[in-house]
Order: structure tokens, then C-alpha cells, then sequence
């Protein structure tokens, strides 16, 4: 953070990224990396729809780190950005897609998988994928990862699914999908997380902590995988999020909007031509988002392996203490986090300084204090707002159209 040191390129001038050492440095490089788009490639349209690469948002460290650590390690519990509107919150949760591995999909409405019968039997899945498995065709294939947005008006059964009125017979068959297992192995965003019930809010929390789901209805029931990584966004000004809901998620990350003029500058002219033509913005950072999706596989891999020393823990829960915090959640996130930052820059121990670099994160807002703290600044902060427009853009000006 701070002032840039070195200068930004030339305009033009290729820089990517073609070559990395670890999924942490190329993070690093990641806010500098210019590409360059080919203004003269005809628009593709509007029709498909293709994420702002992660790779080219400026700045917002924080925010990028903690969205990173919660795909390589979807035990952590997720990850909250709190900020005003325009911060990138939405565009950066959308630019994940791309740095997450293909996964296995059903071909299924009801969402069978091969590893159902594995684990449940035949009667785990649906008559017709029944009838497919035993012939030895395929449930299912590799596909994108999704981005799932839960919409503001869902109810909690469009959520966890419900009684499917049309079906009849099997027992899987007379419940419908919810958004959450249609979340399963993909990403679920939630966006105005503060203004959602709380019931809706807890079912998600629930299903996202423990993998998997149980829907009842009368006789019938039904267990859903959902095994997902939680991303939430919200506005404070728009509305408090109880202390409960917001501990169990994982990390909290306070997002701003870019402080330093040229960062400004370069994130509005990235805008700018990601929006005159997306197709040739997201090809010019393609070579690096296939790179960096393969440290981000590669991470994923190790982060099994990672170990947590004894000293390390111990200088972690006296942190834990030093900040009075009671919840059994703020180890447990500090924790899988910093094994997280240590797979990403390819250690097989976590060390003090992972701690130190996650414990932000980890940490904040978790006492209730704080949150009523951080509504407070928001209201001074519009005050400080209007003092600087006054006085830059002085009322008594002629008005010529406004
Ligand atoms: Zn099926």
C-alpha cells in the first residue's frame, strides 16, 4: 500500500506475467500487470457474458487475498467484504470463475452424481440415473465453475428446495432443488448479505459449514451436497448485519475504494476498455489467469499437507486472548486461513508471519463494538464528504447543466 515506487509503464508496453513462483508473488505482480487490448478486434456483443479478469483489478489487496485464501481453502468459512458501493466488491467475486478448476457436473435436474451410489447406494439416486449407472453410462461431466448469486426476493425455499408439486413416486423426486445445492461445488455469492432474513442467511451459513444439507418435508426427505465457497458483500450504510451472522463468517475484509491518483487512473482506463471490448480485455490476460489458475490447483493440492506448529498455535490463541475474543470461530479461521497463505506460497508449515498476514482479516469485527464502531465512522465519513466537496467545488459557481 502507499505510493507507487516505480513508475507505471509506458502506455502499450506489454508486461504480462509469463513465468511465476508461487501463487503469492504472482499476486504480488498481479495489480501491476498491463495488457494490452487490440482496440481494432470487432465487440463481441453483450451476449456472452465474461468476468473483468481477476488479474486486472488495481489495488484492493486485502480483498483479493482474502477471496484467494477462501478458494484454496473452503474451511475457513467463507469471506464477507464490507464497503460502500463501487469498491469492486461485485466485479472481483465475479472474476473467480476463472481461477477455479473445472468440476463434475450433473446431467441430472435432480443433480445425481456417480459419487452418490458410491456413498449411498443405488436408491441415492433418481430411477432414470439409476437405470444410467448400471448400463455404465456417465451422470454426469467436467464443466466451468459456476457463479451462483442468490437473489434478494429468494424465499428459504427457493433456497433449500421444497416439495416439487408436478412429481410423484421416488422420493428424491417429490423435492425440488434449492439454489443452495445448485450452489454445490461452485461459488455462492450473496450479495446485500444485511439485508436478507435471518432464517435465509442461517440456512446458508449452516449448509456451507457442514458440506451438506437435509431438506424434510412430511415423509419425504432429502440430503444435498453443498459444498461451497461462501462469498458475501455488503453495505453498511444500507444496514447492520447481527453480531451472530457475522461471525460465522469466516474472513471479514473492510473494503475502500483506491486512495493513490495513478491507481485510480490506470482501474478507470482498465474499465474502460473491458467495457469497449470485454472479448479482447479478457484474452490479453488469458495466458496469465491460465497460470495463475494452475498455482491456485496446485495450492489446493498441497494445503492438506500443511502443517500448523505447536509455537505457532500457541502465539495465535494469545493473540485470540489479548483480544478478548470468545468465539470459538476466530481460531478456527485464523488458523485454516494462515495454512492457506502458507500452501499458496508452497511451505508445508505455517509460520508466525502467515499468522500476522491473515490475523486482519481473521479477526476483525468480531466483537459487536467494533461493528457498531464502523456504522458510526460511515455517518462522520459523509460529513468529511461534504466538506471536501464544498470546498473543492464551491456552491456559487455558475451552473451551466448539471
Ligand atoms: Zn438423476
Amino acid at each position: 500500500m502507499g505510493e507507487k515506487e516505480t513508475s507505471l509503464p509506458p502506455q502499450g508496453e506489454p508486461e504480462l506475467i509469463t513465468k511465476v513462483g508461487s501463487l503469492q508473488e504472482l499476486l504480488e505482480k498481479a495489480s501491476g500487470v498491463r495488457a494490452v487490448v487490440d482496440q481494432g478486434m470487432e465487440d463481441a456483443g453483450l451476449a456472452e457474458n465474461i468476468p473483468f479478469p481477476f488479474l486486472a483489478l488495481v489495488g484492493q489487496n486485502q480483498m483479493k487475498l482474502a477471496l484467494l485464501l477462501s478458494l484454496l481453502n473452503p474451511n475457513l468459512g467463507g469471506v464477507l467484504l464490507i464497503g460502500p458501493r463501487g469498491t469492486g466488491k461485485s466485479t472481483a467475486v465475479r472474476s473467480l470463475v476463472d481461477l477455479l478448476p473445472e468440476s463434475r457436473r450433473s446431467l441430472c435436474y435432480y443433480g445425481c452424481l456417480e459419487e452418490d451410489v458410491e456413498s449411498g447406494g443405488i436408491d441415492a439416486v433418481c430411477p432414470d440415473c439409476a437405470k444410467k449407472y448400471g448400463q455404465g453410462e456417465p451422470l454426469s461431466k467436467l464443466e466451468k465453475v459456476r457463479l451462483v448469486e442468490l437473489p434478494l426476493n429468494a424465499t428459504l425455499e427457493d433456497v433449500v428446495g421444497g416439495v416439487d408439486p408436478r412429481a410423484q413416486g421416488h422420493a428424491r423426486l417429490r423435492l425440488k432443488r434449492g439454489i443452495l445445492s445448485r450452489a454445490d461445488r461452485n461459488l455462492l455469492y450473496v450479495d446485500e448479505v444485511n439485508l436478507l432474513n435471518d432464517q435465509i442467511v442461517d440456512a446458508i451459513l449452516d449448509a456451507a459449514s457442514q458440506g451438506q444439507y437435509t431438506v424434510r418435508r412430511g415423509a419425504v426427505s432429502a440430503t444435498y451436497r453443498s459444498h461451497f465457497t461462501l462469498i458475501g458483500s455488503m453495505n453498511p450504510e444500507e444496514g447492520n448485519l447481527r453480531p451472530q451472522i457475522m461471525d460465522r463468517f469466516g474472513l471479514r475484509v473492510v473494503v475502500k475504494g483506491l486512495e493513490n491518483k495513478e491507481d485510480r487512473m490506470e482501474a478507470y482506463r482498465r474499465t474502460r476498455s473491458y467495457k469497449e471490448n470485454n472479448r479482447a480485455f479478457s484474452a490479453a490476460y488469458a495466458p496469465a489467469t491460465r497460470l495463475f489458475r494452475e498455482e491456485i490447483q496446485a495450492s489446493r493440492e498441497k494445503l492438506p499437507s500443511v502443517k500448523l506448529p505447536e509455537e505457532v498455535a500457541a502465539t495465535g490463541l494469545e493473540l485470540i486472548q489479548k483480544l478478548e475474543l470468545d468465539s470459538l470461530r476466530a481460531e478456527i479461521t485464523l488458523f485454516e486461513a494462515a495454512r492457506a497463505h502458507a500452501a499458496a506460497d508452497a511451505r508445508d508449515q505455517v509460520t508466525a508471519d502467515d499468522l500476522r498476514v491473515v490475523a486482519p482479516m481473521a479477526l476483525r469485527l468480531r466483537r459487536s463494538t467494533y461493528i457498531d464502531q464502523y456504522i458510526a465512522d460511515q455517518s462522520s465519513e459523509t460529513e468529511t464528504l461534504e466538506d471536501a466537496v464544498n470546498e473543492l467545488i464551491p456552491l456559487d459557481e455558475p451552473e451551466e447543466d448539471v
